[in-house]
């Protein structure tokens, strides 16, 4: 492993030679060492990109696209379910710097193509969406996009984590211009390092990204970069079995009366559930538990009867569901969410209640629904 700060050259024609920009010029530790130049490498393949960003966490791979493509006066259009600190993004730092916003409907296309101007700049795309896992329609935005040349469009690849979809041939010739991807989730897989990274198909797209990656100081440490180098070879492996896992218990949890909602984009009754199939190779027909690629993620609505104090309870009783935010490591993990201070609007397929995500682990299925069984004895 390549750990280092400084890098010794053998001379002074060496020293003045080597591009920082370049993987063949190792010079200095801010700018990757041969470890990183690695894990670039098979990040890019894994998204079906061709160049990688490292940087120190998922959400400063969203700040690097959207600090690097978007100046004064710029536009930048986020779904209403975006992954909530792109949005805390939004309307801090880039509101602060001249930088405005809108938010659309990710499930209504045409909410989309309205809200684009000449000053639009960059549109961020998120499926499935942050907490509702909604799927929108990505060739039919894509398209919409694509329409405006001045616009980029950039996907939070977090879900999907290059194994549901490929971001940049979603549809044939239609693919968007980058990804961020919090590594923290699936590449990791442990729950125990922060990482991002952000993909590109375009030179001259990275080396704008880099430029301003470089300027930033968003460097990373090669201990963690180690560690998701261990952890990326079973990643499919990993992504697969959280994925069986959670369509289980969410399939068991559609016959609850508990719940007036469960979702999950693979059932048939899911928002967006087409726009998955037709993105993630779900197939109709066949048992739709199986098909198609899906994250360990799914959400219930607990019955709008329940009181939001009950439905904590439900949450504190849960014992091998860890209270805790994020997803992707063995441990399954609960977050209960108010939804009425997260969008703009409640979304019109959702019916009233209480949300609660489950990020699924790697513990047996069985166990995990005998610890939702024993908690829901909590709420009534
Ligand atoms: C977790 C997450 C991020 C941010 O990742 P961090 O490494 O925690 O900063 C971004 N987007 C999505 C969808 C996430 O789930």
């Amino acid at each position: 492993m390549f750990k280092a700060s400084t890098v010794f050259f053998p001379s002074v024609a060496a020293m003045r030679s080597r591009e920082w920009k370049h993987k063949t010029g190792y010079t200095y530790g801010l700018h990757g060492t041969p470890t990183s130049y690695l894990l670039e490498e098979r990040l890019a393949t894994l998204e079906g990109g061709l160049q990688t960003l490292l940087v120190p966490s998922g959400l400063s791979a969203i700040a690097l696209a959207s600090l690097s493509l978007l100046a004064q006066g710029d536009e930048v259009l986020l779904p209403d379910n975006v992954y909530g600190p792109s949005k805390a993004l939004a309307e801090g730092e880039l509101k602060d710097w001249g930088i405005s916003h809108q938010f659309y409907d990710p499930m209504d296309p045409r909410d989309l193509a309205r809200r684009i101007t000449d000053r639009t700049r960059l549109v961020w795309l998120e499926a499935a969406g942050s907490v509702t896992l909604e799927f929108p329609d990505l060739p039919e935005l894509l398209r919409i996009c694509r329409a405006a040349p001045q616009v980029r469009v950039a996907l939070d690849n977090t879900w999907g984590a290059g194994l549901a979809f490929n971001a940049f041939d979603i549809a044939p010739g239609l693919g968007v211009d980058l990804t961020a991807h919090a590594l923290t989730k699936y590449p990791s897989g442990g729950g125990d390092v922060l990482m991002g990274s952000v993909v590109t198909r375009d030179e001259a797209l990275h080396l704008r990204l880099k430029n301003t990656h470089m300027r930033l100081g968003l460097g990373v440490g090669m201990n963690d970069v180690e560690a998701v180098l261990r952890s990326l070879p079973s990643i499919a492996l990993r992504y697969a079995a959280h994925d069986r896992s959670a369509r289980r218990l969410a399939r068991w949890c559609l016959d609850r009366t508990e719940f007036s909602q469960v979702l999950h984009p693979a059932f048939p009754d899911a928002p967006g559930h087409a726009h998955w199939k037709a993105v993630c190779g779900g197939s109709s027909g066949a048992d739709q538990t199986l098909e198609g690629r899906a994250a360990g993620l799914f959400s219930v609505m607990f019955d709008a009867r329940h009181a939001s104090a009950q439905v904590d309870a439900f949450c504190d009783a849960l014992r091998l569901f860890k209270l805790g935010y994020s997803w992707g490591g063995p441990v399954s993990l609960v977050v209960p969410y108010d939804l009425n201070t997260m969008r703009e609007r409640w979304p019109a397929h959702l019916k009233p209640g209480t949300l609660v995500r489950f990020s699924v682990g790697l513990e047996a299925v069985e166990d995990l629904q005998a610890d939702l069984e024993q908690a829901l004895r909590h709420v009534s």
